[in-house]
């Protein structure tokens, strides 16, 4: 199949897919941006070494659109965006190929915004920002956001709140049972957000430094297997280690009431979610409940501040209302119900700029004004 065909069969409704090469430093990376209804695309550029091009470009088209959708229904100002550099990330990295990419960044003027993802670092960010102010997950030290996962694990930890409201009548967690999959950067903030709030917890992890480390703190954990996790009895499955987890081998097995974790893609594919419903088993999509970490980084773009960037997580207990809302309101299952949710903000506010409103693209926009400005 050629590019053109490619990204009609893959990415039908994206509005610009950039091709960039630089020759001295050995760059070959794609950026797609999706849709831009909302606000500059946000998404971060994964280095990754793909085994065709045709496969790189599939895997810009689907992550891109995917941000659109979690930006919409977290109620940001972003589009959705995403770039990916072909390469491994172990071997093949250089300054020169990080800073001939930002100077790409660059070139786009705001149209995108890039950040941290599977392969890069913030010290590769560093070198972006050598090039462009379209760059966020900078250090610190440059008013940079820093690590996002504190930010996610409290957003997932309110989509629980919102999850327990919605299937027991109130949002109390003291008590519950909630078995957490996966201590990593997400799963072990997770952890302590719950056991503060009063929450019976389970733990599990692959690597038993991990599980090691946090009950010499928390003696109260109560420790299970890797397969003991996803089939124990629970109130609150909340699954924060790897996608996929809810599959044709595991969900007959489920004992939980609710799946809600910080994982991304937690559905096999999407037909697993009409069968959560089919048993009763309220889902939390993984993309409304995860959206802490995005919400950080929005934060950045305004001007960091840490107090702002929590207090904007909390926003995901009534995103998550709402597309319970949606599911019970159409008659669908709640995965259907939040596209919808981001699909209804999308339409309405896309609808606002139809018409010529007095302002032009400047090409010196300040990224604040960039995100503020925006209806
Ligand atoms: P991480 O790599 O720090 O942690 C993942 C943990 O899961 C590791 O400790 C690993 O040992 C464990 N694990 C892997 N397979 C397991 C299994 N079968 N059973 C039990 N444990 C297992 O990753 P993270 O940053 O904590 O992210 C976790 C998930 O959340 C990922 O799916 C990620 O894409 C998603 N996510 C993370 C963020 C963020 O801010 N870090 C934001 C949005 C989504």
């Amino acid at each position: 199949m050629n590019t053109f065909e490619l990204i009609e069969k893959h990415g039908d409704d994206h509005e610009q897919v950039v091709f960039c090469r630089n020759k001295e430093s050995g760059l070959r990376a794609i950026i797609a941006i999706h849709n831009t209804a909302l606000g500059p695309a946000l998404g971060g550029t994964r280095m990754w070494n793909y085994k065709s091009e045709e496969d790189a470009l599939i895997d810009v088209l689907r992550l891109s659109k995917g941000m659109t959708y979690k930006a919409a229904v977290a109620g940001l100002n972003l589009g959705g965006g995403k770039a990916v550099i072909i390469g491994d990330s172990k071997t093949q990295k250089t300054e020169e190929m990080f800073r001939a990419f930002g100077a790409y960044v660059n070139s786009l003027n705001g149209q995108y915004i890039t950040a941290e993802d599977v392969g890069t670092t913030v010290k590769d960010m560093e070198y972006l920002f050598m090039e462009t102010p379209y760059v966020t997950g900078i250090p610190a030290a440059f008013g940079g956001s820093g690590d996002p996962s504190p930010y996610t694990a409290h957003g997932v930890f309110m989509a629980i709140k919102a999850s327990v409201k919605e299937k027991f009548g109130s949002d109390e967690v003291a008590g519950l049972r909630v078995n957490v999959q996966g201590l990593g950067n997400v799963g072990r903030h997770l952890v302590e957000f719950l056991v503060q709030a009063g929450a019976r917890v389970g733990i599990a992890d692959i690597d038993a430094d991990k599980v090691k480390g946090l009950t010499a703190r928390m003696p109260e954990l109560h420790v299970l297997g890797a397969e003991e996790i996803i089939t124990s009895e629970c109130d609150v499955f909340a699954p924060c280690a790897l996608g996929a987890v809810i599959n044709d081998q595991t969900i007959g097995r489920l004992k939980c009431k609710i799946v809600c974790g910080g994982a991304n893609n937690q559905l096999a594919e999407a037909r697993h979610g009409d069968a959560l419903r089919e048993l009763g088993i309220l889902y939390a999509p993984d993309f409304v409940a995860n959206a802490g970490g995005l919400m950080n980084v929005f934060v950045e773009l305004e001007g960091y501040s840490s107090d702002r960037a929590f207090d904007k997580t909390k926003q995901v207990y009534e995103n998550m209302l709402r597309v319970f809302k949606m599911a019970k309101d159409e008659d669908v299952a709640t995965h259907v119900a939040a596209n919808r949710v981001a699909e209804h903000r999308l339409n309405k506010i896309g609808a606002l700029r139809k018409h010529y409103q007095g302002r032009t693209a400047r090409p010196h926009s300040t990224l604040k004004e960039i995100v503020l400005r925006r209806p």
